[in-house]
């Protein structure tokens, strides 16, 4: 896509420029060259983006296949732990084809969201009992195509998963697919994968990043063998991080210290580490992470299905960390409702209101999102920045009357009928269904609510989902 331009009718800027209207955006090899307001007449051949246009969103948390259990799971009862044991089981069902097949329906599920961006946290890394595949990256190179086919980004977060709880516990079962060995083991077939990834075509849609699973999975040598990869080869670092209070008690029985401490100990924490989840946290906790200036991966329509817990956010961006959101399990898929639920899990815990400003949320939600995954310019609408972009209609139901105005109201009129903010508008009351275009790199992934290259998403769902249920 050598030159594009877009008239979005309107578009939000960023936390301090606010939002504009009728902004002219040109677009040069997949980055923005141009970015001008108040441009009246489109110039011939520009596209018409009609509604509001934000900085492409980015989903910096998914385990793709988790999408499987949508439904699936909600009425068993039990725990996490119960849950993970159904989930394995669909983990054990799937090989390089299925994969494939079920992560292109479901990237393309989060195009017509608005994602333009994936961060797959991926440790389903070989066959059954643990043989590898012929390449020992195949599993995650399938999640690389999987993207491409669904036209979004991706950074592939190859997690080291080395034993199945504190202490060196053996893996057992679908667990055996996830281990390497050792972290020299794990170190070799990330190297591969780096040389295959940095062998695609220049300005490529997929990114390497690395992580250590959890410190229930990975002991604290191998920790650091992780932590330096990342450091070594500047890329992003990511862990989940005390989504159960069961890992806390565990990790203080068998280290004597939180997860936390144990991660800082192993130079894991750095600013282009991300902890997934921070949900429960000592306030000393919250202070290294925050010194750190670690990115924390909120995924709170995740952590309220799995019955986690909510997480300190607002105290951790007090302490200095940024803030990204994922939609981890895919239990729903929606940009918006991960932004809302932030602010609204820490109104139902502090009988407060307006913890999180809307535009915080959204910047969490788009730069937030970019910077853990390492894309570096995007997550922005401005010159220079990489050129993707979401656009949501005004028109649906949801939106409709909650930016209208009144002429000529009295000042005690003036609170219930000023102008609503768009920014509060979009979080707090838009759905996926609102998406009407998505733009990544300057292509249109999205047009009028379809999905340009995967006609028919519902079914390209069904028949994954198919296949991954009746294989075996
Ligand atoms: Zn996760």
């Amino acid at each position: 896509v050598p030159e594009r331009a877009f008239l979005a009718e309107l578009a939000w800027l960023g936390e301090d420029d606010g939002v504009a209207r009728d902004v002219l955006v040109r677009t040069v090899d997949g980055v923005i060259t141009e970015v001008r307001p108040g441009v009246a007449r489109a110039p011939a051949g520009t596209k018409r983006l009609a509604g509001v246009t934000i900085p492409g969103l980015v989903n910096a948390h998914s385990h793709a296949f988790h999408r499987a259990l949508r439904g699936r799971s909600e009425m068993r009862g039990g725990d996490f732990w119960t849950w993970r044991e159904l989930m394995y089981e669909m983990a054990q069902r799937l090989d390089p084809d299925s994969y494939l097949e079920l992560a292109t329906a479901v990237y393309a599920e989060m195009a017509l969201a608005g994602y333009t961006a994936v961060g797959e946290f991926h440790y389903l890394h070989h066959g059954d009992h643990g043989r590898p595949y012929d390449d020992p990256n195949e599993m995650g190179l399938a999640l690389v195509e999987a993207a491409q086919r669904a036209g979004i980004r991706i950074t592939l977060i190859d997690t080291c998963f080395l034993q199945g709880g504190l202490g060196g516990e053996p893996l057992l079962g679908t667990q055996l697919r996830f281990g390497d060995g050792n972290g020299e083991r794990w170190s070799w077939r990330v190297d591969k994968l780096l040389a295959t990834l940095a062998a695609l075509p220049a300005g490529g849609h997929a990114r390497p990043g690395v992580a250590i699973h959890s410190v229930r999975a990975v002991a604290p040598a191998a920790m650091k063998t992780v932590a330096t990869y990342a450091a070594r080869h500047e890329i992003p670092l990511h862990v989940h991080l005390s989504e159960q209070r069961k890992e806390n008690a565990d990790c203080l029985a068998e280290e004597g210290v939180s997860p936390t401490v144990l991660l800082d100990r192993s130079g894991a924490l750095t600013s282009h580490t991300t902890a997934v989840h921070a949900t429960h946290l000592l306030p000393q906790d919250m202070t290294i992470l925050g010194l750190a200036g670690v990115n924390v991966c909120a995924c709170p329509t995740t952590e309220r299905d799995l019955a986690d817990g909510v997480g300190p956010f607002a105290d951790l961006v007090d302490a200095g960390t940024a803030l990204s959101l994922g939609s981890d399990s895919h239990a729903v898929i929606d940009p918006f409702e991960e932004m809302r639920a932030v602010e609204m899990n820490e109104r139902l815990v502090t009988n407060r209101r307006g913890i999180h400003q809307a535009t915080t949320l959204l910047t969490a939600a788009t730069a937030g999102g970019a910077a853990a995954l390492g894309w570096a310019g995007a997550g922005v609408i401005r010159v220079g920045a990489l050129a993707d972009m979401t656009t949501v209609t005004l028109d649906s139901p949801r939106l409709a009357a909650a930016l209208a105005t009144l002429p000529d109201v009295s000042d005690a009129q003036a609170a219930v009928a000023s102008p609503g903010s768009l920014e509060a508008a979009l979080v707090f009351a838009a759905g996926a269904a609102d998406v009407r275009h998505v733009v990544v790199g300057g292509r249109s992934v999205v047009e009028d609510g379809r999905h340009v290259t995967v006609r028919d998403v519902p079914g390209a769902l069904r028949e994954a989902v198919g296949h991954v249920l009746s294989d075996r």
